[in-house]
């Protein structure tokens, strides 16, 4: 799996399939062309297929290429540790015997898979995994999603976009506790709006294959039956083949290899990025801990930009975020203001047809520095780098407001969203003074 879980089941096909279904069922032109605007009145997986198939098969490519440029020798099998510094590598092409390589220094990067609890049955038709989800053989009417986290959300509200009555499985009371929650009841209320039923604080005891779906209980005693049920509780890490022990290391019980701030292991001369050290295991992020392990491994400075990884969470509307919640700094006794831009307020909001759409700044009345972004709505995940730019570079919202943005933007909501903070903080100051 040239790109692994990333390219080929994992982030590439979910954010391509997302896209197919925003196109097919026009959903995004609804507001302006009325509730029966569809692109394909009957959309199949095989429309939802190909556009997959082909992104995924660009993408390889261009990895291959990528790595044949930079002479990286890529040995197809699978590897496990022999001692602290060898590699042996079994099922290599055309190979019957382990080969071996040595290395002065290595990095593991072998990600997780799907965690499949015993006591569900999976049989990849109708009990399914996130990775079992993109080889469906059709469009489910209806659909169980255990497990609110971030996949669960994401292909939940793709197949309520494409008229699928899904019913959300979640034992916590809230979801993504991590995001703003302002934020997450609106997400929450336009799923609602795409007849998702949520089942908060609800534990599943068991899923039963029945003739033509499956039976989801509930040890609240209920019964939820549905076509499909797709399982999608956690990763587990890929770290049973690689006979950790052999080099002196060793996995937790969910498979995850401890590491310092350099990415370095116990065992210093080993390294492991991505997946398989755990949160936040993003594609965007693995991707930087891959840079920072390799240059600290061949000696070469790096320059420490992790203080803000920005967050995204590709529902339909997405979100993303950086920096801190209301939440987070409520808790820690942090003042802030907050400053709101409204996508119905804008006109770039008006002539894409998204009213639902917003931006977030929370701002330090102190100093004036951005303490936190979080969007919502069309190209957040995209809008959200302007706030990081901003709070990276030390930017006040002073620089916000003074900017000549593009019009008609989205961007420019961080200058409406800046003067709303700032009026705020105006009347405060006045008020303040006044005492
Ligand atoms: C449904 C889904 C949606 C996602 N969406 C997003 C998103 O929108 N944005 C985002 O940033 N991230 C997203 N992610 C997360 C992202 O895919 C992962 O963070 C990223 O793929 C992790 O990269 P990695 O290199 O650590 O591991 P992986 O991508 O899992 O790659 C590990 C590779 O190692 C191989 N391997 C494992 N063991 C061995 C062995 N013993 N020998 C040889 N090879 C081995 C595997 O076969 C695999 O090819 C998503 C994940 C999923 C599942």
């Amino acid at each position: 799996m040239i790109g692994g879980v990333c390219i080929n089941t994992g982030t590439i096909p979910s954010k391509t399939l997302r896209e197919a279904v925003l196109y097919l069922t026009g959903l995004n032109q609804r507001e302006l062309y009325g509730a029966s605007y569809r692109v394909k009145d009957e959309i199949t997986v095989t429309d939802l297929g190909m556009r997959t198939q082909h992104v995924i098969g660009r993408e390889i490519q261009v990895i291959r290429s990528q790595l044949a440029r930079n002479h990286v020798t890529v040995l197809q099998g699978t590897g496990r540790f022999l001692d602290a510094h060898t590699i042996g590598i079994t099922h290599e092409e055309g190979k019957s015997e382990e080969t071996k390589i040595t290395a002065e220094k290595v990095v593991i990067a072998t990600g997780t898979s799907p965690a499949r609890p015993d006591s569900v049955e999976f049989d990849d038709r109708t009990i399914i995994d996130s990775d079992a989800i993109l080889h469906l053989d059709r469009i489910p009417e209806t659909l169980v999603v255990v497990g609110a986290g971030v996949i669960g959300i994401e292909y939940a509200s793709m197949f309520a976009a494409l008229g699928t009555k899904v019913t959300v499985i979640e034992r916590r009371e809230r979801m993504l506790e991590f995001c703003d929650l302002e934020i997450v009841e609106a997400l929450k209320y336009h799923l609602r709006d795409l007849a998702v039923t949520f089942r908060f604080g609800e534990n599943v005891a068991a899923v039963e294959r029945r003739p033509g779906g499956a039976l989801t209980l509930l040890e609240s005693g209920k019964k939820i039956p549905a076509d499909c049920v797709m399982y999608s509780a956690g990763r587990q890490g890929k770290t049973a083949e690689l006979c950790l022990e052999a080099a002196g290391l060793a996995a937790d019980a969910r498979g995850r290899i401890s590491v310092d701030s350099n990415y370095a292991t116990e065992v210093p001369h080993i390294y492991a990025v991505g997946d398989v050290i755990g949160f936040p295991a993003l594609a965007a992020t693995s991707m930087e801990q891959g840079r920072v392990a390799a240059q600290h491994a061949c000696g070469e400075p790096v320059e420490d930009t992790r203080e803000l990884p920005p967050i995204g969470i590709y529902t339909i509307p997405e979100i993303s975020f950086v920096g801190r919640s209301e939440d987070e700094l409520t808790r820690d006794k942090v003042p802030f203001e907050v400053g709101i831009s409204r996508y119905r307020e804008l006109a770039r909001g008006q002539i894409i047809g998204d009213s639902y759409g917003m931006l977030k700044l929370l701002v330090s009345p102190e100093d004036r520095r951005l303490l936190g972004v979080h969007v919502f709505g069309t190209g957040a995940t995209e809008l959200v780098h302007i706030g990081q730019t901003v709070m990276g570079c030390g930017g006040t919202i002073d620089y916000l407001v003074n900017a000549v943005f593009n019009y008609p933007t989205l961007a420019e909501s961080y200058k409406v969203a800046a003067l709303d903070a700032m009026n705020k903080m105006r009347v405060v100051a006045r008020l303040t003074a006044g005492m």
